[in-house]
């Protein structure tokens, strides 16, 4: 897959502005009920280049509908070996397709190509392969009752129902196979709703489930606004299951819309993690990780490690070796070869982005490195932000406490080694998604470990993002619940205690 391609990108180009994207609901590609449709961007340009349909609640409600029949026609049913088949087909017919993939969430999102092979396509294809092995291996527990009398018990674990996954725009195509990929593991049926500004590869992806042979309904994708087709999935009354990533403001709001039928709820939100360096951690080692740990896909990742804490001893060697990287990043389109980081998002992004560095400026910090937008060649009207490095930043300043989800790093320093102390600092935030950990001593990387309010701990570690095999998830307002591993499969059933008399 990272052989060097020969890919016609323009015939690509063609295809996407020649038609709109359209619904994918019950095995067709269908319009808008009301013929609306989303101007898709190239962040990198800030040029218009294709199109996708606008759905609606009306869209939704159809949608709802042809997921119900699915799972009422007989989809939980199937056999877990033949729902694993179509899966692993379906990750086959990803890699079979993994140009067309990739290039089109590199135009869509902005992330460097490499990325969108590895982080989207081939993460994709293994989060299938990964919940394919699942679907087989579901399984109950019996249980000795604990009150007087003879009993046989045992519980049953089965599909939640229909599930409306809403997905974000920083990995468009990885977060939404994710979601299916468990849910389909489990039995569920499927509405997905795309982000409104990375419509495009979820929007491909239901030729591949009807190519893999997925039956008609099983997965339902339909693009639109969060505050229209959003909404709706969340608020519709036969969805059993929201399984939300985004903001922690709209996971309040998926909340709020989950009341009227009590459907199941769980939730990816914000982060503000912390990387915490002590003074005998191999810099070699921590310096780089520190530094792709918030630059990676712009920051826009919810684990971004984007408050650094430093032991003094170290802090201006860490915070110059990682300015020095922010320097020498190659910034540009996802496009060419060499970029390491690319654009934000959108406009608004960046828009973001830049008040939080002025807000931080307003409130005392200082900016080590970057601080500004940079135009890369060819990229006049691109939605850029200069790595940035934030140093004098301290608990209470905006940049310190809220997501910035950009690349931007809050360097602190830390004088003691009292591992309460700095447990103290790295959880004074209201979020609690990862952490890392670098130190060569193992008790205190442990001790720290323990303390930390977070779903993910990583000590010592380089590079590796979203294991299909490792529970993820959030402590406090990162978010309800884990996906990837059994817990994110076991996230899409219900569990049944059934009793059976013997005396
Ligand atoms: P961001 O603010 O970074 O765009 P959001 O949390 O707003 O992140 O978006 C994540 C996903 O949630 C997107 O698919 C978006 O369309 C959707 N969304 C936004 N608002 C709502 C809402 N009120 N109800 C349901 N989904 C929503
Ligand atoms: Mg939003």
């Amino acid at each position: 897959m990272n052989a060097p391609t020969n890919f016609d990108l323009d015939a690509l180009k063609a295809d996407l502005s020649a038609k709109s994207r359209e619904l994918f609901i019950g095995g067709k590609y269908v319009p808008a009920a009301s013929g609306e449709t989303i101007d898709v961007v190239n962040p990198a340009t800030g040029q218009s280049f294709a199109t996708a349909a606008a759905g609606g609640e009306e869209d939704i409600n159809r949608a709802v509908a042809a997921a119900r029949k699915a799972f009422d026609g007989g989809w939980p049913q199937t056999s877990p070996a033949q729902r694993a088949r179509l899966m692993l087909k379906l990750a086959d017919l990803i890699e079979a397709n993994a140009d067309e993939l990739a290039f089109t969430e590199t135009l869509d999102n902005g992330m460097p190509l490499m990325m969108a092979k590895m982080g989207a396509v081939g993460a994709a294809a293994e989060q299938l392969r990964y919940n394919a092995g699942w679907a087989t291996k579901i399984t109950g527990e019996t249980i000795t009752p604990s009150f007087p009398g003879e009993w046989q018990c045992m519980t049953l674990r089965q599909p939640v129902g229909v599930v409306g996954a809403i997905v974000p725009w920083n990995f468009p195509f990885a977060m939404a196979v994710s979601k299916l990929a468990a849910a389909l593991a489990a039995g569920c049926t499927i509405v997905l709703k795309p982000a409104e500004q990375t419509p495009l590869t979820a929007a491909l992806l239901g030729r591949l489930i009807g190519e893999a042979g997925f039956p008609e309904g099983v997965v339902n994708i339909v693009t639109g606004y969060g505050h229209s087709a959003g909404a709706a999935l969340a608020a519709h009354p036969d969805v059993n299951k929201v399984s939300f990533t985004g903001s922690t403001a709209i996971g309040k709001e998926i909340i709020r819309a989950s009341t009227g039928n009590l459907k199941r709820v769980t939730l990816e939100l914000g982060g503000k993690s912390p990387t915490v360096i002590f003074g005998d951690a191999d810099l070699s080692k921590a310096i780089p990780s520190a530094a792709m740990g918030i630059f990676g896909n712009s920051g826009q990742v919810c684990a971004a490690g984007s408050r650094l804490f430093a032991h003094e001893s170290v802090f201006e060697q860490v915070v110059e070796g990682i300015s020095a990287m922010a320097q020498n990043l190659k910034v540009g389109s996802g496009l060419s070869p060499e970029t390491q980081m690319g654009p934000l998002v959108s406009d608004k992004q960046q828009e973001r982005v830049l008040s939080y560095i002025e807000s931080g400026g307003s409130e005392g910090a200082s900016v080590a490195v970057g601080g500004g937008t940079v135009t890369p060649e060819g990229c006049e009207g691109g939605y850029f932000v200069q790595p940035t490095v934030l140093t004098g930043t301290v608990s209470g300043m905006k940049v310190v406490e809220e997501e910035i989800f950009g690349p931007v790093l809050c360097a602190m320093r830390f004088g003691d080694d009292d591992i309460d102390m700095i447990a103290k600092s790295a959880n004074a935030s209201d979020y609690g998604l990862s952490s890392s950990i670098w130190t060569e001593n193992i008790t205190s990387a442990l001790k720290l470990a323990r303390r930390l309010e977070a779903g993910n701990v990583r000590i010592n570690g380089v590079g590796g993002g979203v294991d299909p095999a490792l529970p993820l998830g959030g402590f406090k307002q990162s978010g309800w619940g884990r996906e990837c591993g059994r817990a994110g499969v076991e996230a899409y059933t219900e569990l049944k205690t059934v009793s059976i008399g013997l005396g």
